[in-house]
C-alpha cells in the first residue's frame, strides 16, 4: 500500500508525495516549490525518485530542475507539451502506464487548461491525481483548449469508479462552492457539501482530496449532461454548451 503524504505549498496549492515502502521509491506530484518538497521528504525520510508532472505551469513543474539535480529524480509528464517540462525524462499520453515499484498508474490525455494536461489515474490506489483539470466544485480554467476540449476531458474522468479519490492540485473549495449553489440552488447535496466545506474552512482544514462520487452529484462542471441543469442554462441536450456557459458564468463569478 502506497502512502501518500499532502501538505500546502506556495499560496493555495497543494504538494503530494507518495512512496511505496516495497521498492523505497518516491514520487512527487508536480512540483510547485522545490524547497518545501525537498523538505517535506527529508522529514519523513525519504529521497525523491520520481516527478509526475501533469502540466507545463510553473506552479506545477518550476521546481523540476532543482530537485532533480538534488536528487536524481526521473521526470515523467505530458507528451504533448513536452517541450515546456523542464528536465523531462520520459513523455507519456493517453494509455501509456507508469511505474513506482509495482504500481501502475495509467495516463490519461485531459487537455484544455493546457493542451498536453495529463491525470494519472492508480487503479491499486482507488486514486487518481488530477492536477488542475478538476478542482473539489470546479475545474481548471480553459487556457489553451476549448470549452469541447475540456468537457471530452472531465468526462474521461466522469467515468472513472465513482469511489475514486480525486487529489486535485489547489485549494479552491470555498469559491468553487459560493460559485456552484448559484448555479444549482435546488441540489439538496450541494447545499449540504457547500456547507461542510465552509465549516471545514472556517477550522482551516483541508477539502482535498475528494470523492468523485460527490463531485458526480454537486459539481456544476461535471453536471453539464444533466437534463435539468442543461434547461436551466438554456442548452436542453446540449452538454459542451452547457459546460462552456457555466465556464463562462464562472470565469466572470
Ligand atoms: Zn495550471
Ligand atoms: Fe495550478
Amino acid at each position: 500500500m502506497l502512502i501518500i503524504h499532502q501538505f500546502p505549498c506556495l499560496s493555495d496549492n497543494y504538494g503530494f508525495l507518495f512512496h511505496d515502502p516495497a521498492s523505497g521509491e518516491t514520487a512527487a506530484i508536480d512540483t510547485p516549490d522545490a524547497d518545501e518538497y525537498l523538505r517535506q521528504a527529508a522529514s519523513k525520510g525519504w529521497t525523491i525518485s520520481h516527478i509526475w508532472n501533469t502540466h507545463w505551469h510553473p506552479d506545477h513543474a518550476g521546481g523540476n530542475l532543482k530537485i532533480k539535480s538534488a536528487t536524481g529524480a526521473h521526470i515523467t509528464g505530458p507528451a504533448n507539451e513536452a517541450d515546456k517540462i523542464p528536465g523531462l525524462d520520459r513523455p507519456v499520453g493517453q494509455g501509456d502506464t507508469v511505474q513506482l515499484g509495482d504500481v501502475s498508474a495509467h495516463i490519461l490525455d485531459v487537455p484544455g487548461h493546457t493542451l498536453g494536461h495529463i491525470a494519472y489515474h492508480i487503479p491499486s490506489q482507488m486514486s487518481a491525481f488530477v492536477g488542475d483539470a478538476v478542482f473539489a466544485l470546479g475545474c481548471g480554467r480553459i487556457f489553451e483548449g476549448t470549452p469541447e476540449m475540456m468537457w471530452q476531458s472531465l468526462s474521461k474522468i466522469k467515468a472513472l469508479p465513482a469511489e475514486t479519490v480525486l487529489y486535485c492540485a489547489h485549494e479552491y473549495t470555498a469559491a468553487n462552492a459560493r460559485f456552484a449553489v448559484t448555479i444549482e440552488p435546488n441540489n439538496g447535496a450541494l447545499l449540504a457539501y457547500a456547507d461542510d466545506i465552509q465549516a471545514r474552512r472556517e477550522k482551516q482544514e483541508w477539502t482535498v482530496p475528494t470523492v468523485l462520487a460527490r463531485e458526480l452529484a454537486c459539481n456544476p462542471f461535471l453536471r453539464a449532461d444533466d437534463p435539468g441543469l442543461q434547461s436551466a442554462m438554456g442548452y436542453p441536450g446540449d452538454a459542451v454548451a452547457t459546460f462552456a456557459k457555466i465556464r463562462q458564468l464562472k470565469d466572470n463569478f
